[in-house]
């Protein structure tokens, strides 16, 4: 089916099923195609009644401003910290996510990671590689046993990550805004006081204002030099120069980082340590997992086309508003 009457604006380049998706249903712009940007939104903005966007460009409110029509921000991954979703609510905008498709992923990622991490596999695998084992067996790791692991943010994904570190043997513990009733796991008001209470601190809460760089040196010296910091959320949690400047002195143990304050630029100094792992924001990047992402983000805008409700809007722009 298409919708001639639903022209969207595409931000950024989109994996190629949902440009395709967009681009076979629906009129459609690239904006970031727009050598003019400013001057083609006065000009044409008026006629978008969509927005398909990811991690790639913000959404925020001069963008909604210049699309006085605009009905929906389809945007690409459970995190939008780059979408004003409070500014999308206060235009009558709904906005959406990608949530639940990718749990399962990133949760296997970020065990994956910590694995890596304490265990040191992509070390373990250069030994190998440049023939250092003909000259002497690989040192011995850390281990997760007997280990407390706690994670920032359990929500979703944090849960799904959970209920693997528990078959792992870990204990676990938790910080968030507010207790969960019906979770088993201690809760700690305090990041700090987790972070004492930690050998691993898994970080898996949204970005955002409201959590930058909430892990502070305060919190990573809690952790201390046997501590292991994973970072599976954004890199805006964490004050990466101080993490970095602790990585080196030793002061922070070991970190596995999947994101970063500034992608895909990574501060080089990491490159040369041997207590750090480091992955290019693949948490949710498998074909069967991307793709259930990007139908997702077509099948919201086609929904609002075909006058029913988005199937997923954050909560920000609950449905009906
Ligand atoms: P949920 O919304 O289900 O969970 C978020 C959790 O974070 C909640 O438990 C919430 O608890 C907590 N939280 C929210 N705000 C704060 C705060 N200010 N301080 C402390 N805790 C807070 O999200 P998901 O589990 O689905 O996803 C989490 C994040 O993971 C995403 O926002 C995204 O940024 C990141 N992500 C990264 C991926 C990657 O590729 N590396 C892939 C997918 C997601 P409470 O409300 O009690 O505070």
């Amino acid at each position: 089916m298409r919708y001639p009457d639903f022209p969207v604006l595409i931000t950024q380049p989109m994996m190629p099923l949902i440009q395709q998706g967009i681009e076979s249903r629906f009129p459609f712009v690239h904006l970031n195609e727009q050598a003019d940007r400013a001057g083609f939104l006065a000009k044409e903005g008026a006629r978008f009644k969509g927005v398909v966007t990811g991690q790639g460009a913000a959404s925020d409110d001069a963008l909604f401003a210049a699309l006085p029509n605009l009905r929906i921000v389809s945007s690409f991954g459970v995190g939008y910290d780059l979408v004003d979703a409070r500014a999308a609510k206060a235009r009558g905008i709904v906005v959406t996510n990608t949530p639940e498709v990718l749990t399962d992923e990133v949760a296997d990622l970020a065990m994956g990671l910590l694995i890596s991490t304490m265990r040191r596999l992509p070390q373990a695998d250069q030994h190998v590689r440049k023939g250092l084992w003909l000259k002497g067996n690989f040192p011995l790791s850390d281990t997760l046993r007997g280990k407390t692991m706690g994670i920032l943010g359990l929500g979703r994904i944090g849960k799904a990550i959970a209920r693997r570190a528990e078959a792992f043997g870990l204990k676990l513990a938790y910080h968030g805004r507010s207790q969960q009733a019906d979770m088993p796991y201690p809760y700690h008001a305090s990041l700090v006081e987790m972070a004492k209470a930690s050998d691993i601190l898994m970080i898996i809460a949204p970005g955002g204002p409201s959590t930058r760089r909430i892990v502070d040196r305060a919190v990573m010296e809690a952790l201390g030099p046997e501590g292991t910091l994973i970072n599976v959320a954004r890199g805006t949690l964490v004050d990466e120069p101080v993490m970095v400047e602790m990585l080196q002195s030793g002061a922070l143990g070991a970190a596995g980082l999947d994101v970063f304050e500034d992608e895909p630029k990574v501060p080089e100094a990491l490159f040369a340590l041997e207590n750090v792992v480091l992955l290019p924001h693949v948490g949710s990047a498998s074909v069967h997992t991307r793709n259930l992402m990007g139908q997702l983000v077509v099948d919201n805008v086609i929904a609002l086309a075909e006058g029913r409700p988005p199937l997923t809007p954050v909560p920000e722009t609950p449905w009906p508003a």
